[in-house]
């Protein structure tokens, strides 16, 4: 069940273009490609195009539900499990998963174990159901706090008035770590619109970190998208989450 050579080379040219436009990014806003790191989102892909991704060296990956990251990630740990064992000359990296989707408190326990990083926590309530956890279990989780920056009716995260008590409130919890903000642009075709969402949300990371209420590891400014991570890097992003275009034109194996 590998997928063909064509795949491969389809892949490794969209990322080259991804990149590409990071760069170009970067450059217009005269700041360093190594300060924007890539995540590839692939809630829509199968678990084959995943291992591709670590093959070609993809390794920060995420998805939106618990359990399809629970699910994929415990996969790929069984297959370098098996590669190691099976005293294969071939390995593939260990992936870094990232929960970027709405999370339940019920859901943490079963998220905790896969992701280095949760890009979504708008509550004090759930931070504290993570801090729980995690500090029970020994572990440090990264969490960014989500904004709902283009204050939709609709859409999860912190209302802006919101943020900065919250980041006061949660950067000392054990097992805990506030590494920054996480927003979404609302799906409009208007970029002044998108690019007045991440304007608001780099202003408001950088006033907790002119009022030092984010602790020291918060640097983190997860923004952008397939549609709009250009608009995203120029206003500051430090971290994409790019799906759609990192798998366009390659159709989804059988
Ligand atoms: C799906 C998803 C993405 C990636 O979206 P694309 O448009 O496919 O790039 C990024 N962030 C979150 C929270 C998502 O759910």
């Amino acid at each position: 069940m590998s997928l063909s050579a064509g795949i491969r080379r389809k892949l490794n040219e969209n990322l080259r273009r991804v990149h590409g436009e990071v760069e170009a990014a970067c450059a217009r806003s005269r700041r360093e490609p190594s300060s924007v790191s890539l995540i590839a989102v692939t809630k829509t892909v199968e678990i084959d195009m995943i291992r591709l991704l670590l093959d070609v060296g993809q390794i920060d990956l995420a998805e939106s539900r618990v359990q399809a990251l629970a699910q994929r990630a415990g996969m790929i740990a069984e297959m370098r499990t098996r590669m190691r064992s099976g005293g294969s000359s071939r390995s593939l990296p260990a992936p870094r998963w990232h929960m970027v989707g709405h999370l339940q408190r019920n859901k943490v326990k079963a998220v905790l174990p896969h992701t280095c990083m949760i890009h979504s926590v708008d509550s004090l309530r759930l931070a504290e159901e993570i801090s729980n956890h995690a500090s029970r279990g020994d572990q440090t989780v990264d969490v960014l706090l989500e904004v709902n920056a283009g204050e939709e009716k609709a859409k999860q995260g912190l209302a802006v008035g919101a943020v900065l008590h919250l980041a006061d409130q949660v950067r000392t919890l054990p097992g805990f770590r506030l590494c920054g903000l996480m927003c979404m642009a609302p799906l409009v075709d208007d970029r002044e619109t998108i690019r007045r969402v991440f304007v608001r949300t780099r202003e408001l990371f950088e006033e907790i970190q002119s009022e030092r209420c984010g602790g020291p590891h918060f640097a983190e400014l997860s923004m952008g998208m397939s549609n709009d991570y250009a608009i995203a890097i120029e206003e500051g992003a430090t971290m994409i989450r790019v799906g759609g275009a990192l798998f366009e034109g390659i159709s989804s194996p059988e």
